[in-house]
């Protein structure tokens, strides 16, 4: 049976983290956990603590470490993650970064790799306030770098709807950059001093990224 895989991806938002996170999944068959998804997806069910996590992400605000603490430890309980996982969003914090080790050790697993995908800031309101995805299967495209190869329908599924977070605006993106450079930034040092951290240049194109990430895992 092939080894159990535990990546964490890391970079700046609009970086490529969820698109990377996609294509390895495909790749590596393990799950995608990311906590903005798993966020957006309680908003949109209107749960009371999905509704306060929309009102900080639309704003560009990072949602309590508690909640995404709690989020992260039912994920790490689910007995699928021992064959598995790619971290996408989380941790964000310090303080999540060390209860992530705290929850891994609980379920006697262990961080194989950490990839930081990293791109300039003037890159990054380029690539956000550009992006839009399927509604039904959450593919996601970009109006000047990657469009759907047909006018209007999901190249993967089908799908003829599609949509903007309400976060990817000018205001809101340079806000979240900053954040990332504040709070999420400091997490980086953290794993490059347990030897875990691997740094690829997130500037090509999403083939190219791909293949940077293929080799820094060695899988
Ligand atoms: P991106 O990296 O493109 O900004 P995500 O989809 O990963 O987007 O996250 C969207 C938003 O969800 C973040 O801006 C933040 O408000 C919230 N969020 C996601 N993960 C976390 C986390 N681990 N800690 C705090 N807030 C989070």
């Amino acid at each position: 049976m092939r080894k159990a895989f535990h990546i964490v991806l890391m970079g700046p938002p609009g970086g490529g983290k969820g698109t990377q996170a996609r294509l390895l999944e495909e790749r590596l068959k393990i799950p995608h956990i990311s906590t903005g998804e798993m966020l957006r997806s309680a908003g949109r069910e209107g749960t009371e603590l999905g509704l306060k996590a929309k009102a900080l992400i639309d704003k560009g605000n990072l949602v309590p470490d508690e909640m995404c603490i709690q989020l992260m430890k039912t994920e790490l309980e689910k007995p699928e993650a021992k064959n598995g996982f790619i971290l996408d969003g989380f941790p964000r914090t310090l303080r999540q970064a060390e209860e992530l080790d705290t929850l891994l050790d609980a379920e006697k697993l262990h961080l194989d790799v950490v990839v930081e995908i990293q791109v300039p800031d003037d890159y990054i309101v380029d690539r956000v306030v550009g992006r839009f995805s399927c509604v039904k299967c959450g593919a996601m495209y970009h109006e000047k770098y990657c469009l759907p190869h047909v006018y209007g329908k999901c190249d993967a599924c089908g799908g003829t709807q599609f949509m903007r977070r309400i976060d990817d605006n000018i205001d809101t993106v340079l806000s979240r950059l900053a954040k990332y450079r504040a709070l999420t930034a400091p997490v980086l040092p953290y794993y490059e001093s347990v030897g875990l951290l691997k740094c690829v240049d997130g500037t090509g194109t999403i083939e190219e990224v791909k293949e940077k990430i293929r080799k820094v895992i060695g899988h």
